[in-house]
């Protein structure tokens, strides 16, 4: 019976796919987790940015007898999603703050009388009283809660109202969840799961290897002309450009608009009408790059960006992942260039000079991570996936340290003196606390062993002096899945099953230098025109705001039509 109604399922779920989103596949678990959803099983998804994770309860809102809820955190998301849905025919709507009266009652009485299918909230609309008295009156199918990393602190967007939720979907009935996420950390999972006390879920994970993307990063230097001439080979193709802060954004969009680039600014300081006006002209193809801040991107859903730059160090790994994440949806090419320094940490970590300890701890650790991953001559892929808790076999061939490897080094004693001094601390301590001991680096966490007991106490200094080194060669062996670190719990390392056999049965392994960035010569390309600096010709930037003038009177007459 029940692989009856599969079939049947499934038959119309094809149907709908086509007939409603023009699609012909599902991609990767889509139709599976359809399914699960439709059989009204709590089900947990955690796919990349990009996966497809709305059509997982869009289509199933569209197949299923009433109305489904979907809370989502920002305004901003509800409505790209309900002016999608729109679009392909569906009745779709938000419930939010900006709605007049007249829109209030227009969604009650759709929702109320069964032609709306779709009703996005914010979990504040969704805590008040009326509200609430209201969707107690109308059949609901199932409840939609994206972007549920916000439901735990140790996500990177917290939002207490999100801890609220599942009361109020009790209070309105017992509805099956879905819960949807691009956060992969296994805290974090935890945390929702539980809030939501959906631990029987089944959840749905997909990789996080986005094969499309190429990873580059080069030293900050002459990072003006490096910029322009990247963004000349990619003439006319669609960027991002994330800058640190708003000053920066307006500079570098008035750098690349008197270097004839069409360029737009974004950030949070700058009015909503202004915000909206230059996301739609990106949308539109009215502007080429878009410069932003980190407020641009969330649920932005435009799918052939070509190339995400970072034009300083983000603070995070998950941050950069998620931003680099917007290049090349479509699954074509996708190229995602950052310029590190350490000048960008240092100042990065000035920020944090107010934060309390821990927030202070919890950053500073994030930003290590985000050193490493820059440094290290290690394949760009391999390190992202093994961040996010996946081990890629091989390197991937496509990244800038596939492409122009560091220098190999092949090593034994050294790997058999890390792992030997893991086993020997009790599996305690991080790769930082592991180069102490090795380099005889006194601190509170060496002291706390007798040194005399431990046989590598400062083995490390007769094979290679330096700290660094043994710090790379650590993070290297948890990436080759000799040794495994325990992101949630302060990055402890610990012996691998892997490492453990190597112990008995040990082999030379090809480590690779890390980048010093100081020394790496930034390499003119052949095609290099000389860069009109930002404070720079007047001419130049004549022409460019006529150019801005041009686009902006063709919105405009789009607009009248
Ligand atoms: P996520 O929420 O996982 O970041 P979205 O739901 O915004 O991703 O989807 C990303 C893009 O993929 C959208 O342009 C969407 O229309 C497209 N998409 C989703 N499912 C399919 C599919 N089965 N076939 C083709 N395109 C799809
Ligand atoms: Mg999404
Ligand atoms: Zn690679």
């Amino acid at each position: 019976m029940v692989q009856q109604v599969d079939k049947v399922v499934t038959d119309t779920l094809k149907g709908k796919l086509k007939e409603i989103f023009g699609y012909s596949q599902f991609r990767g678990d889509q139709e599976v987790i359809i399914q699960n959803i439709l059989l009204g099983k709590n089900t947990f998804v955690i796919m990349p940015t990009g996966a497809g994770k709305s059509l997982c309860y869009q289509l199933p809102a569209l197949v299923s007898d009433g109305l489904t809820i979907v809370i989502s955190p920002l305004i901003a998301l509800m409505k790209n999603q309900v002016d999608q849905l729109t679009a392909f025919g569906i009745n779709a709507q938000f419930l939010n703050s900006t709605l007049t009266k007249a829109e209030m009652t227009r969604v009650k009485t759709d929702a109320l009388d069964g032609s709306l299918k779709l009703l996005y909230i914010a979990p504040e609309s969704l805590t008040k009283e009326d509200n609430l008295d209201f969707l107690k009156k109308v059949k609901i199918s199932f409840v939609a809660i994206d972007e549920a990393h916000c439901i735990s602190e140790w996500g990177h967007d917290f939002r207490p109202e999100y801890r609220r939720i599942y009361g109020i979907i009790e209070n309105i009935g017992k509805l099956p969840i879905i819960a949807l996420t691009a956060t992969a950390t296994p805290k974090v999972q935890q945390d929702i799961r539980k809030n939501l006390q959906m631990e029987e879920a089944e959840t749905f994970k997909s990789s996080f290897n986005r094969k499309n993307l190429y990873y580059e990063i080069r030293p900050k230097k002459d990072i003006k002309k490096q910029l322009i001439r990247y963004i000349r080979n990619n003439k006319g193709k669609s960027g991002i450009v994330y800058c640190l802060s708003r000053k920066t954004v307006e500079e570098v969009a008035e750098l690349l608009n008197v270097n004839d680039v069409r360029a737009l600014p974004y950030h949070a300081g700058l009015d909503a009408n202004t915000r909206m006006a230059n996301q739609d002209a990106f949308l539109n193809e009215e502007c080429d790059v878009i410069v932003a801040t980190i407020a641009f991107g969330m649920g932005i859903d435009k799918p052939d960006v070509r190339f995400v730059i970072h034009y300083d160090v983000p603070k995070s790994l998950e941050g950069y992942y998620q931003e680099t994440g917007r290049a090349g949806r479509d699954g074509l090419e996708g190229n995602c260039l950052m310029f590190y320094s350490y000048d960008d940490i240092q100042k990065l970590e000035k920020f944090n000079k107010d934060k309390t300890v821990t927030e202070r701890d919890n950053a500073r650790h994030l930003l290590n991570e985000m050193v490493a991953y820059s440094t290290l001559g290690v394949c760009r892929r391999r390190q992202l996936l093994s961040y996010f808790g996946e081990y890629l076999e091989k390197d991937c061939g496509y990244c800038d340290n596939c492409n122009k490897p560091t220098e190999k080094i092949k090593v034994q004693e050294d790997v058999i003196l890390i792992l030997k001094s893991v086993a020997l601390t009790e599996q305690r301590f991080d790769a930082d606390h592991i180069a102490d001991l090795l380099t005889a680096t006194d601190n509170q966490y060496v002291k706390s062993y007798e040194h005399d007991q431990l046989e590598v106490f400062g083995k490390g200094l007769e094979l290679n002096e330096s700290r660094d080194y043994w710090v790379s060669a650590i993070r290297q062996l948890v990436i080759l899945n000799y040794l495994e670190k325990d992101i949630e719990n302060y990055g402890v390392i610990r012996l691998g099953e892997k490492g453990a056999k190597y112990l008995n049965d040990p082999y030379p392994i090809t480590l690779q230098k890390d980048h010093n960035f100081d020394e790496e010569e930034v390499k003119p390309e052949d095609d290099d025109k000389e860069a009109v600096n930002g404070n720079g010709s007047a001419h130049a930037y004549d022409e460019a705001l006529l150019g801005m003038l041009k686009a902006l009177r063709k919105k405009v007459a789009k607009e009248k039509n």
